[in-house]
């Protein structure tokens, strides 16, 4: 068989066939770089042709959601699921609502989630879906009915055994009540097919938590490994969703100073650093609330800045929890100016290719989402092992079983990042968590054949 492979001719190949999917592209170049010379040097891997395969989606669901809202107008929205790999397991990755959308933004989230899921060593493989459905500003009952229709068409395509959605940006505990409500109704079926449910109903304790404390406890995974510790230190976080309010709150309960929060339309600062009293309150309120920052600014919780982001604050340590591609360049420039020396990403891609630059040349800590975010869906596996056991586990064995998921996370990223033959002690995460990844996903993909 000719012998495919090197990194020119298969991001080429990818490059030619999908060259408007810029997100896609710069998701799987990342990975690319890095896992390339360990392709070539696998004469299986490359027999088998593993990266152009590890690369493209199996499958990509597409759908349209013709609903009636409230009014009894017709709405009409797009709907994916692209499920990217199946063989460490079941399809398994959030749902996305929000108008930015597209099938490039999902594929860079599925590619990602499989990398995310080889991490935690637990048997998932990578999905992930969504809809340009934008619910800021709807109504309960809109968001029921948009739910219940993209649910219609998305549930003949899903199972417990084949591919387990769960929440992402805007799908939270409430749309993943909905949803399951109505593949229930339409399967008759009482079955672990979605995960971060309500704990009437099959959810797992942690669930909700386990994303942003599994950012934390990476951090300070990563603290212990440098001989620090995650008190006194000053900590800035982007973001104002479940992820940052619980990444915030787990890091203030860990003796930090969290300086900030953010969202697509500002910043919240608070030089003294954010109470755990405030945290709480945010993550009670903010699914409820048009702009839960400017509202914590009311109440003297900080100083809400309109059209700001968080990074030209000196903080040592920088937490993006919002989306992909926040953090520019220039923003990279600004953290590296003010003396930052760590950036975690608690969103997943949130860092451009540049910025990612920028601190790997510098030096300092920078740890990928696929690693430091995969708290999330390492409950979500634990959440599917109590549904297919009919059981509930409590939230201090949960809780403990995420914080030594996240320490064999750090663990792999260590293992595979070291030795970067420059005769430093300095961990390349990224290189860590891209080639940990990789071994475990395609060494299931050669055991299972073509
Ligand atoms: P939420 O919907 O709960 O919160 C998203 C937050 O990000 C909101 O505060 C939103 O502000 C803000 N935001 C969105 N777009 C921008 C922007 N362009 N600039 C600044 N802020 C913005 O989402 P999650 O917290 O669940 O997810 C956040 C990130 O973490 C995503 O990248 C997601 O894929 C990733 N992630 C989430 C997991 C989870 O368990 N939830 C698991 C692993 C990764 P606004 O309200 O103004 O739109």
């Amino acid at each position: 068989m000719a012998q495919k492979s090197n990194f020119e001719e298969i991001f080429s190949f990818l490059n030619d066939k999908f060259s408007n999917e810029t997100e896609y592209l710069q998701a799987v170049h990342e990975v690319l770089e890095d896992v390339v010379p360990i392709y070539n040097a696998n004469e299986d891997y490359k027999t088998f042709d593993i990266v152009r395969r590890i690369c493209m989606p199996e499958r990509i669901i597409y759908f349209t959601v013709s609903w009636m809202n409230s009014e009894g107008d017709i709405e009409v929205n797009q709907g994916w699921r692209v499920q990217h790999n199946s063989a460490m397991g079941p399809y398994k990755g959030g749902l996305r609502f929000h108008p930015t959308v597209n099938l490039s933004v999902l594929k860079f989230l599925a590619f990602e989630q499989c990398f995310k899921n080889a991490l935690t060593g637990l048997p998932m493989g990578g999905g992930k879906g969504g809809s340009d459905f934008n619910p800021k500003g709807r109504t309960d009952r809109d968001i029921m009915l948009f739910c219940q229709a993209f649910m219609r068409e998305l549930q003949r395509h899903i199972g417990a055994n084949t591919d387990v959605p769960a929440g992402d940006i805007n799908v939270g505990a409430r749309e993943i009540g909905y949803l399951y409500g109505e593949y229930r109704r339409l399967n008759n079926k009482f079955e672990g097919v979605l995960t971060g449910k309500g704990l009437e109903f099959g959810g797992s304790y942690v669930r909700t938590e386990a994303t942003g404390f599994g950012l934390i406890y990476f951090l300070e995974a990563v603290c212990r490994h440098r001989d620090s510790e995650i008190e006194g230190q000053t900590i800035a976080v982007s973001g104002a969703g479940n992820v940052a309010l619980h990444g915030a709150l787990k890091a203030v309960e860990k003796g930090g100073k969290v300086i900030s929060l953010s969202n697509s339309r500002g910043l919240l600062h608070n030089e003294d650093g954010l109470t755990d009293i405030a945290l709480k309150w945010a993550i009670d309120n903010h699914a409820t609330r048009n702009n839960i920052l400017a509202d914590m600014a009311e109440q003297n919780m900080g100083k809400w800045v309109l059209d700001k982001k968080p990074w030209h604050l000196k903080c040592d340590i920088a937490l993006p929890c919002a989306t992909q591609n926040e953090l520019l360049e220039e923003d990279a420039k600004a953290l590296l100016d003010n003396g930052c020396q760590m950036v975690l990403e608690g969103a997943n891609m949130p860092c451009t290719n540049e910025a990612q630059a920028l601190f790997l040349n510098a030096k300092i800590v920078y740890v990928p989402g696929k690693a430091s975010n995969a708290g999330g869906v390492a409950l979500s596996g634990l959440e599917m092992g109590q549904n297919a056991m009919f059981n509930q586990r409590n939230a201090s064995a949960l809780d403990e079983q995420l914080y030594s998921i996240m320490e064999s996370v750090h663990q792999r990223c260590v293992e595979e990042g070291q030795n970067n033959g420059d005769g430093s002690s300095y961990i390349d995460y990224m290189k860590g968590a891209n080639i940990a990844a990789f071994r475990r996903l395609a060494d299931a993909m050669l055991a299972q054949g073509v």
